[in-house]
C-alpha cells in the first residue's frame, strides 16, 4: 500500500520518493501510540499544524532503518520492518556511522584526558549525588533551624581586560580582587539551587550598593531570612522595603548570621 508513486520521506533533509527512488520501501508510521512517538522523536519532528502523521500518507523510507531491522517475506518483493524499529539512520548522524561509537560527554572528556574511564566510573557516581543533591529539593531543609532561609547571598566578580579609558579604569577597579573586574550578586536557596542572578556591574561597587541596584531585596517577602556574609550592610535598605525594622527581612538576616553561622 505504501508502494504508490506519491509516496515521500518525511524525515528533514531526505528528500527521497518512491518515484525518484523504486528500490526503497517506504514505511507507514506504527499504530502503537509509545513506538510512533519514538519514530516523531527520532526524525527530529514534532506533530503540528504543519507536520502529522497520517497513515497511508506519512512515510519513512528505508534508508533510516539499519539493515537487520529489514526484511521480505518469503515469496514477496516488499521490504518489511520487523517489530519495534525505530529510524536510528539520518543526515544528522552519517545515516548511522557516528551514532554506533559515540561517547558520554563524560567519557569522551575522560578520553581527551587520558583518564581510565572504569577506574573514574566511583567517581562519577559520586559526582551523579552531588549533582542530585545540589538540584533536587531537600525534604530535611524545612526541619531545621535555618527552615526559613530564603536564599543565601554573595558577590562573584570575573576579571576583565583592563580598559584604556581612565574612568572606566577606576570604576572597573576591585579593591578586593586587585584587578578590573565585573562583580554579580549571587543568590543559592538552601537546597543548593541558584535563584538570582544580577546584571554584572562595574568591579568598584559596594555590595550594599549593587544589592540595592539589583531589586534583590523586592523579592523577599516578610519573615523570609537571608544567610549573607557580614560584608554586606543591608539592614537599613531591607527596613525601607519591610518598613518595620524590627521584623523586617533585614533583622532576620542579621539573626540568622551572628546566630549560627
Ligand atoms: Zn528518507
Amino acid at each position: 500500500m505504501e508502494q504508490h508513486s506519491k509516496c515521500y520521506c518525511s524525515v528533514p533533509f531526505c528528500s527521497n520518493s518512491k518515484r525518484k527512488h523504486p528500490n526503497l520501501s517506504f514505511h507507514d508510521f506504527p499504530k502503537d501510540t509509545r513506538l510512533r512517538g519514538k519514530w516523531i522523536i527520532a526524525i527530529r519532528r514534532e506533530e503540528s499544524a504543519t507536520f502529522t502523521v497520517l497513515r497511508g500518507s506519512t512515510y519513512v523510507c528505508s534508508q533510516h532503518f539499519r539493515p537487520e531491522e529489514l526484511y521480505v517475506k518469503e515469496g514477496g518483493s516488499r521490504a518489511r520492518l520487523k517489530k519495534g524499529s525505530v529510524p536510528s539512520r539520518f543526515a544528522w548522524n552519517d545515516f548511522g556511522s557516528r551514532h554506533e561509537d559515540r561517547l558520554t560527554p563524560y567519557e569522551r572528556a575522560s578520553t581527551r584526558l587520558g583518564l581510565n574511564t572504569e577506574a573514574a566510573a566511583g567517581q562519577r557516581d559520586e559526582l551523579d549525588d552531588l549533582e542530585a543533591m545540589l538540584t533536587e529539593p531537600n525534604a530535611n531543609a524545612t526541619e531545621h533551624d535555618y527552615c526559613q532561609v530564603r536564599v543565601l547571598i554573595d558577590c562573584t566578580e570575573v576579571r576583565c581586560e583592563t580598559a584604556t579609558s581612565l574612568t572606566l579604569q577606576s570604576e572597573s577597579f576591585s579593591n578586593y580582587k586587585n584587578h578590573t573586574t565585573f562583580k554579580s550578586l549571587v543568590g543559592v536557596a538552601p537546597c543548593g539551587v541558584i535563584t538570582f542572578v544580577s546584571k554584572l556591574y562595574t568591579g568598584s561597587i559596594s555590595d550594599q550598593e549593587l544589592t540595592r541596584r539589583s531589586n534583590f531585596i523586592r523579592l523577599l517577602q516578610p519573615g523570609d531570612k537571608v544567610m549573607a556574609d557580614k560584608g554586606f550592610q543591608i539592614e537599613g535598605m531591607l527596613a525601607e522595603v519591610g518598613g518595620h525594622p524590627h521584623h523586617s527581612p533585614l533583622q532576620e538576616v542579621c539573626a540568622v548570621h551572628q546566630g549560627r553561622c
